[in-house]
């Protein structure tokens, strides 16, 4: 696991939360801001474009 729980940079942005979501072509996890969960993801890993909102990883 390579979780980053903390960025730098990441304190100025309160209003933001980090929500972890993982892609559902290839199972890739990654963390994305919550403003951008309204939009269209696109996987890192197999450029994949998924909906975040029905791809989030739960359990925490
Ligand atoms: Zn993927």
């Amino acid at each position: 696991m390579t979780d980053q729980q903390h960025c730098p940079g990441f304190e100025s942005n309160k209003s933001l939360s980090a929500i972890k979501v993982a892609c559902p072509a290839c199972k890739a996890e990654m963390e994305m801001f919550s403003d951008e969960i309204d939009k269209k993801a696109t996987c890192p890993k197999c450029k994949a474009t998924f909906d975040p909102k029905s791809c989030k990883v739960s359990g925490q």
